[in-house]
């Protein structure tokens, strides 16, 4: 019997009356858990806030987003730990997958995206300067700083690992501490997670915790700097977005709910092609994956009413390879593994709502339960029902939601009738869109894309590497609007921006730059009788800056990169055309005078600038005539150390420089970044 705990203040606490959990596959106690009081919920919370919050913001991202890669790869090695719980829960290995390496890779990616794509700072800088007055000497920018409060995150029952890591990681990557609120039934599973971090003792204190149970207050204790996401039913969100205290501080709620997504199979995904095959093994992986407890789940398959015969007949056969069985049970080879539902209230509760369903259904296929080594009276088992729908449009087939192996064939009469149909679910998670017609696929992602927050393309091409209808992906956008809650979760950076504060900072480009360690065009710059790239990395500030001396453009250096390159455009070679064209006049390549620019700022000796990275945002603005002079300025933007890695015998950092180069009207002709890796100088 596992003795669960709450994890507060950085210690594993229980309260006195315990309560027990039971086996999904035979109803058996397999664990037990006692209520916390409400005062150690409340110093949870002020724990969480006045040691966590102030110990992770003083990290910046890359910081964290390391701590989360040390601890996403210390679980890995772990894993079997959490399949072997997660048994209990009726998940098979596939579905445990899902939920434990899908979680710890959802948290793995959630740490790279960050040290990819955002800065080595405890804040983040957003979008483009934006100049508010005539001169440029007025400008603004946004900033994300992290909120001084905490995320509390209220779970559902059907991902206890995943459901926690994919709002953890981009919390904790925000600078935010968590307080995980798992779905108490199985919650022993999120526990067995908890003990593991806590074993890997890499996180700050404070940084995470987790409540068990009931919650009490918790919700009445919450302010402006906090923030709640929740996943479950639409009754429980509502009951948590009416609390007045989270409704007077305005507080922050993330929520994610119900959702009747929908497959829709186009005219053109005619039976008997690939494509039609290929969605209904889709239709199949819903029902019988986590056995239908999926918020992703197909609910409703909508589909052209001449279709519904061969539909019926193919799924049938498919559904011929299930084999109903306990969650440890290794199922044959070429045979699909359905688990128990997570209790027998819970397979109740399935029961009821295909009762409400058939009030505008029939049974289309109902699969015999035959349980393999368990008891139907005592694990969740319940075998996939697929209905027809009597009228399309009845109301109760695009609301209600049997959270099991469970879907409803809706037939449609044209495409038009198809996206009113897949609307009719007032907003879902997601859609496959099951089409081979670039028209059709195109028409029927635009009906139905306002819709929904994620969209699946499936067709022959697709099929090959598609991570398939109900996965939600670390860098895509998890949610939907109406029914599904209104919700986003995931999406990259946008997930961790969500437990951030974004503020419009105005001022001069010098005040700016100084706050944001980014370099402005139009702030303070500094030059040194040293060049720049026989700097250490640092050695150099933001602004640093080098003018370098000038060149003019000869026919000759046209001629000759032309040859060289092959680029024989007629703006360079042809004086007839060029005459009638835009430019007026023949002029310089544009790859020309960003190479010609190096020419004049590099420091050809061997020095701390090892290589050259890359380069971003080049414009050119003007034509470079022959007989115009250039000349370059270079102004160090943006640092970014990197971690020295295993193998590397020298500390680096990226330095982005920004590059303008002006004619001899001091008129700006072409301007970018370019990056370049420089080596740190470990004695200075
Ligand atoms: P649920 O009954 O609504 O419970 C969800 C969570 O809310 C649990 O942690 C629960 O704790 C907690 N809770 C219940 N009442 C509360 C209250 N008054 N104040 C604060 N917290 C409260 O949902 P479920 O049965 O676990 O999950 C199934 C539902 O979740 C399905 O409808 C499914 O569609 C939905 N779901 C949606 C998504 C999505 O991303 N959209 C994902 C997964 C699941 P206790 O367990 O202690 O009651």
């Amino acid at each position: 019997m596992i003795e669960i705990k709450s994890f507060v203040n950085d210690k594993f606490i229980s309260g006195t009356k315990s309560q027990e959990l039971i086996d999904a596959n035979s109803s058996v106690p397999v664990a037990s858990f006692a209520h916390i009081s409400d005062s150690e919920v409340q110093n949870c919370i002020s724990y969480a806030k006045s040691v966590g919050n102030p110990t992770l913001r003083a990290l910046t991202i890359h910081q964290r987003a390391l701590l989360l890669k040390q601890l996403g790869l210390a679980l890995l090695e772990q894993k079997e730990t959490l399949y072997k719980v997660s048994t209990y829960t009726g998940a098979t290995r596939a579905d445990s997958w899902v939920d434990i390496e899908g979680g710890i890779g959802t948290m793995l990616s959630i740490s790279s995206i960050a040290r990819r794509e955002l800065p080595d700072q405890p804040f983040i800088t957003e979008g483009n300067l934006e100049t508010l007055s005539k001169s440029g000497s007025f400008v603004a920018r946004h900033i994300l700083t992290p909120k001084t409060g905490v995320a509390v995150h209220i779970n559902a029952f059907n991902f206890p690992i995943w459901g926690m890591l994919e709002k953890f990681a981009p919390t904790f990557i925000a600078g935010v501490p968590s307080i995980i609120k798992p779905a108490t039934q199985t919650s022993y599973l999120t526990f067995a997670l908890m003990k593991l971090i806590q074993e890997v003792n890499c996180l700050p204190k404070g940084s995470l915790s987790l409540l068990i149970g009931n919650i009490h207050s918790l919700l009445d204790h919450l302010d402006g700097q906090d923030t709640v996401t929740f996943t479950g039913s639409a009754s429980t969100a509502k009951t948590i977005a009416s609390n007045q205290n989270l409704i007077h501080h305005n507080v922050k709620i993330n929520k994610e709910a119900d959702s009747l997504n929908a497959i829709v199979f186009g005219e053109s995904a005619r039976p008997g092609t690939v494509a039609f095959s290929l969605g209904v093994k889709e239709v199949l992986r819903e029902l019988t994956a986590k056995a239908g407890q999926k918020c992703t789940a197909i609910r409703r398959v909508i589909i052209h009413e001449d279709f519904v015969k061969p539909f019926q007949t193919e799924l049938e056969q498919q559904l011929q390879r299930v084999q109903i069985a306990p969650a440890g049970y290794q199922v044959e080879k070429g045979k699909v593994h359905l688990g128990p539902l997570v209790s027998l209230t819970q397979r109740r509760e399935v029961q009821e709502q295909v009762a409400l369903l058939r009030q505008s259904a029939d049974i289309l296929i109902q699969s015999p339960i035959t349980v393999i080594e368990g008891s139907e009276d005592k694990g969740g088992f319940m075998a996939p029902v697929v209905l027809i729908a009597k009228n399309p449009e009845a109301s109760e087939l695009h609301s209600i939601e049997a959270f099991g192996p469970v879907c409803t064939v809706i037939p449609y009469q044209n495409i038009s009738q198809a996206i009113a149909l897949t609307n009719k679910g007032e907003g879902s998670l997601v859609a496959s869109i099951v089409s081979t017609q670039p028209e059709e696929q195109q028409q029927l992602t635009l009906g139905i894309a306002p819709y929904h927050g994620r969209l699946l393309l499936i067709n022959e091409l697709t099929a090959k590497e598609s991570t398939g209808h109900g996965s939600p992906l670390a860098p895509l956008v998890h949610g939907g609007p109406g029914r599904a809650g209104g919700g986003e979760e995931l999406g990259g950076v946008r997930s961790i921006k969500y437990y951030m504060q974004r503020t419009a900072l105005q001022g001069t480009p010098t005040d700016l730059t100084s706050v944001t360690q980014e370099y402005y065009q139009g702030a303070i710059t500094h030059e040194d009788i040293k060049h720049p790239f026989r700097k250490y990395f640092n050695e150099l500030h933001i602004g640093d800056s080098l003018t370098t001396h000038k060149r003019t453009v000869t026919e000759a250096d046209i001629v000759n990169f032309g040859c060289l390159t092959g680029d024989h455009f007629y703006a360079h070679f042809d004086e007839t055309a060029t005459a009638s064209s835009l430019f007026g006049k023949r002029v310089a390549h544009g790859y020309y005078l960003v190479s010609m620019a190096a020419g004049l700022f590099v420091w050809p000796n061997l020095g701390p600038v090892l290589a050259n990275y890359g380069m971003d945002n080049l414009r050119f603005i003007e034509p470079v005539g022959i007989g115009d002079t250039i000349q370059a300025t270079i102004t160090v933007k943006r640092k970014i150390e990197k971690p020295k890695k295993e193998g590397d015998n020298k500390k680096t950092g990226v330095v982005v420089w920004y590059v303008q180069l002006f004619n001899q009207h001091s008129v700006l002709v072409a301007m970018y970044d370019i990056l370049t890796l420089v080596q740190i100088n470990e004695n200075i």
